[in-house]
C-alpha cells in the first residue's frame, strides 16, 4: 500500500494514483526528488529532510481529518444580537494546490444574525480547517462563507481575504507587494449597504486593527 503523506489519512492512501509507487514511501519519495533537484540527498545537511518534509506537510493539511460542523457545533448559542458582527485581520496560511506554495494574509469575517451567534474564538478556528488543505484563494474565501451560513442561517455572510502568494512572488509574476483580494458575499452582504459598511469596517483601524 502507498504511504500517505500525513500517516493517519486512509482516504488519501486509497487515492494514490501511480500504483506504481505505491510500494514506496513519503520518505523515499521526497529523497528521490531531492536526487532529481541535482542534490546529494545523503549529505548531511539533508539527511532527515525527507522526514521533516513528511511531517510539515502532514501539518499543513491536517485540515482534512477536521470537520467544520463539529467545531462550530459546540459553540452556537441563541441571541437576540441582529446588528453586523465582525472578526478581521485573521492571520492566515494556507497552500497554493497549483504550486504546492504558500499564500498567506488577512481575513475578514462578518455576519449579520437572525436568532444564533458563534462563539466568536471559533472563526479563526474555522479559518484554520479550511487554510490547511490545499487551497486556491477564491475557494477558501467560499468555503469560509458557507460553513457560517450552514451552521446558523444568518441574514447574511461576507468574508474577505487578502493573500500574497509565494508562487507568484518567487517567481517574479507579482510585485513584492501587490496583493490578491477576493471575497464572498451571502445574503443581505448582496445589498450595497451592508457590503460598504462591513468593508468600511475592515479598512478601519481598530483595536483589532494592526
Ligand atoms: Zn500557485
Amino acid at each position: 500500500m502507498a504511504q500517505p503523506i500525513a500517516l493517519s489519512k486512509q482516504v488519501h492512501q486509497e487515492a494514490a494514483i501511480d500504483q506504481g509507487l505505491s510500494g514506496f514511501s513519503t520518505k523515499e519519495m521526497v529523497h528521490e526528488i531531492l536526487h532529481r533537484l541535482g542534490e546529494d540527498p545523503d549529505r548531511a545537511g539533508l539527511l532527515a529532510t525527507p522526514a521533516r518534509v513528511e511531517k510539515s506537510m502532514a501539518f499543513l493539511t491536517k485540515g482534512y481529518d477536521e470537520n467544520p460542523t463539529g467545531i462550530l457545533r459546540g459553540a452556537l448559542f441563541d441571541e437576540d444580537y441582529d446588528e453586523m458582527v465582525i472578526v478581521k485581520d485573521i492571520e492566515v496560511f494556507s497552500l497554493c494546490e497549483h504550486h504546492l506554495l504558500p499564500f498567506f494574509g488577512k481575513v475578514h469575517v462578518a455576519y449579520v444574525p437572525k436568532g444564533k451567534v458563534i462563539g466568536l474564538s471559533k472563526i479563526p478556528r474555522l479559518v484554520e480547517v479550511f487554510s490547511r488543505r490545499l487551497q486556491i484563494q477564491e475557494r477558501l474565501t467560499r468555503q469560509i462563507a458557507d460553513a457560517i451560513q450552514d451552521a446558523i442561517a444568518p441574514q447574511g455572510v461576507g468574508v474577505v481575504i487578502e493573500a500574497r502568494h509565494l508562487c507568484m512572488m518567487m517567481r517574479g509574476i507579482e510585485k513584492q507587494h501587490s496583493s490578491t483580494v477576493t471575497s464572498a458575499m451571502l445574503g443581505c452582504f448582496r445589498q450595497k449597504e451592508t457590503r460598504l459598511e462591513f468593508l468600511s469596517l475592515v479598512r478601519q483601524q481598530g483595536a483589532g486593527g494592526q
